[in-house]
């Protein structure tokens, strides 16, 4: 598909912290009123201000949520910076949610395999799917949409909310190759987020409430560059069929770190930012580490083709952490890149290393990866660093998003 003029360049998303801190300045003085006034409108690709399109630096951690939050509060005050404050923690809800019921991820998976072995042998669905997929359904808001996310590799929130809906009860399409469609094309494509979030949408979440995508809502909300005739929405659609989600698992511990054992940093998509991991405050300086490396397998987000914004933006953040983190004493981080467990394993051992160090990777694509290659690495064992904002938040997300709310003036004072 060729470049529209009226979409950003994909030279706009540079992945480095450094631009994610900058992006964060620009949009400082928008967080307060500006934002709890403005956010739901989508005004096109061309009119992001009132958002800060900063996800797919936070969903990497180049721009930690304590970051993000502190900016807010500090300039705004709490009161003001309100709405902001809880759409970053809206991101730490589903992250802690899922952490704790890691089935859900599971059944997804298996069901998205099923999804996509039942194309193979519909051909009629499989056309339709394509259809919207490619922005071809007729549909000018949808389509524009789908469009959009391929070209961008971003969705205003309330367009992910309309795109999701109208897949689900309009389309009548299996929510999960939606879902997959989002996670393959996203940059910011976060396996609690997104899963979770079109969960939300098909009414899987709360149990008999559904986004149900209404005309007059998409015409108000896009400032009419949309005018959907309400008949061609299924505006009156009920949930899909409630399936209760299992209850939480308690947070597994986060294993030990041994700073006496010979031990090698591995730097994944889920955590670019090593020099703040705080393995020194756990005794282990960077200089005394036998190893590091950066693993990239943004692949492994699908069985379908990833889109290359996703990959170019995993491979440039990659590549910004490791520089870092040599600039910080680490060793000369070796890029490994579409790799099998067994050169995971053959790293570590060339290394002498007897431990893997690397940041909490939380329930997705990249912790599969990792337990896949547990029988390859032997006696090497993976200690995992949790940071102190997912201890802190992860806890509350046990039910709804309200027990995490009524938690942030506690959380804020603890971790900003
Ligand atoms: C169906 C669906 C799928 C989604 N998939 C993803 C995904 O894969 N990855 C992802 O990061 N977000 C996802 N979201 C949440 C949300 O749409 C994006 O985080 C947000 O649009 C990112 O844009 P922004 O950075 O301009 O957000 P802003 O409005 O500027 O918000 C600031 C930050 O808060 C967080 N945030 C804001 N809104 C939400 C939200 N509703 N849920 C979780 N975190 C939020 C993000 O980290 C964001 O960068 C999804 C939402 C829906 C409805």
């Amino acid at each position: 598909m060729s470049q529209r003029a009226d979409l950003p360049a994909p030279a706009d998303w540079t992945p480095t912290r450094r631009e994610g801190l900058a992006r964060l300045e620009r949009f400082r003085p928008a967080m307060g009123g500006r934002y709890a006034s403005s956010r739901n409108h989508d005004g096109g690709p061309s009119a992001r201000g009132n958002v800060s399109t900063l996800s797919p630096w936070v969903r990497r951690r180049l721009v930690g949520e304590a970051e993000l939050v502190a900016a807010a509060v500090a300039d705004h005050g709490a009161s003001a910076a309100e709405k902001f404050v809880q759409e970053v923690f809206w991101r730490s809800y589903w992250k802690g949610w899922l952490e704790m019921r890691p089935g859900v991820w599971r059944a997804y998976r298996d069901g998205l395999s099923a999804d996509r072995a039942a194309l193979g042998e519909d051909r009629r669905l499989a056309r339709r799917v394509a259809e919207a997929e490619e922005g071809r359904t007729g549909l000018d808001c949808f389509d524009a949409w789908a469009t959009e996310l391929v070209e961008t590799g971003y969705l205003h929130n309330h367009a992910r909310m309309w795109f999701a809906s109208i897949w689900i009860f309009t389309l009548r399409l299996p929510w999960r190759l939606g879902a997959d469609f989002f996670l393959r094309h996203l940059i910011d494509g976060d396996p609690a987020s997104n899963t979770l979030g079109w969960r939300w949408v098909a009414g899987l979440h709360t149990q008999g409430k559904a986004y149900v995508a209404q005309a007059w809502n998409i015409a108000k909300f896009t400032g009419g560059r949309f005018r959907p005739d309400p008949r061609d929405l299924a505006e009156n659609a009920e949930p899909l069929p409630w399936d209760a989600p299992p209850p939480p698992l308690p947070l597994a511990p986060a294993p030990p770190l041994d700073p006496s054992a010979p031990t090698a940093l591995l730097i994944t998509e889920e955590d670019c930012l090593p020099e703040t991991l705080g393995i020194e405050a756990r005794g282990l300086a960077l200089s005394r580490l036998r190893a590091a490396a950066t693993l990239q397998i943004t692949a492994a987000r699908s069985d379908a083709a990833v889109g290359p914004l996703v990959e170019a933006f995993d491979r440039g953040a990659l590549e910004d952490a490791a520089r870092r983190a040599e600039a910080a004493g680490a060793p000369v981080v070796e890029r490994l890149s579409a790799v099998a467990p067994e050169d995971l394993a053959r790293w570590a051992a060339r290394a002498g290393a007897t431990q893997i160090v690397t940041a909490w990777v939380p329930v997705g694509p990249v912790r599969d990866w990792l337990e896949a290659a547990r029988p390859a690495l032997g006696d090497v064992r993976v200690a995992m660093v949790r940071r102190q904002w997912d201890d802190a938040v992860w806890p509350h997300a046990t039910a709804g998003f309200f027990r995490v709310k009524k938690e942030i003036p506690a959380l804020l004072r603890a971790l900003t």
